[in-house]
């Protein structure tokens, strides 16, 4: 679970543990204009939630794991590590945790392909997907033609034939279609 806090106006920082290592990610600016660095330490899984605080026109983070306790000063776009004694435990705060998996994010990695999407609800809107249909308070839209349920065969040898022939590709039997 990735976890961040605002540091100032456009400005973010993020931190994550996957596996052994602690990853902090500093973001800043706009969209568009985007300025990021990271480090990665190893410092094994963290045993509490990550704490931050303001410190002059920075802050300080410390993360607590098995191997001990490790802090890290922010100054603007820098990252670095920090005597432990630097830590003002009063102006500490946990920083907090977020769903944004930011570790694809910092390495720019492309969008993993989406999943097939479960039935969805937003308000008094449902939308589900195969067959497709959307539900608008009392008004429905479908899209209800399963390619399945319009495959046709051939009455005499039962070979699949398309929408519209007249006759049998396979036996050459005159189809009857609307
Ligand atoms: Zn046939």
């Amino acid at each position: 679970m990735p976890y961040y806090c605002d540091l100032g106006p456009g400005q973010k920082v993020y931190l994550d543990n996957p596996g052994p290592t602690t990853l902090i990610t500093l973001a800043s600016g706009s969209a568009g204009q985007q300025q990021q660095s990271s480090t990665q330490i190893h410092t094994g899984p963290w045993t509490e939630v990550p704490q931050i605080a303001r410190v002059g026109s920075g802050a300080l983070l410390r993360c607590v794991t098995a191997q001990g306790t490790y802090t890290w000063q922010i100054q603007g776009m820098q990252i670095g590590a920090a005597p432990t004694n630097a830590w003002v435990a009063d102006q500490a705060t946990p920083m907090q945790a977020t769903e944004v998996g930011l570790s694809s994010m910092a390495s720019m990695q492309p969008m993993a392909p989406m999943e097939p999407m479960a039935p969805m609800r937003m308000g008094d809107m449902q939308m589900s997907m195969n067959p497709m249909t959307m539900r608008m308070g009392n008004m429905t839209l479908g899209l209800d033609a399963p390619a399945a349920s319009t495959q046709q065969f051939c009455t005499q040898c039962g070979a699949a034939i398309a929408w519209g022939d007249r006759f049998c590709g396979s036996c050459g039997h005159q189809l009857h279609q609307p």
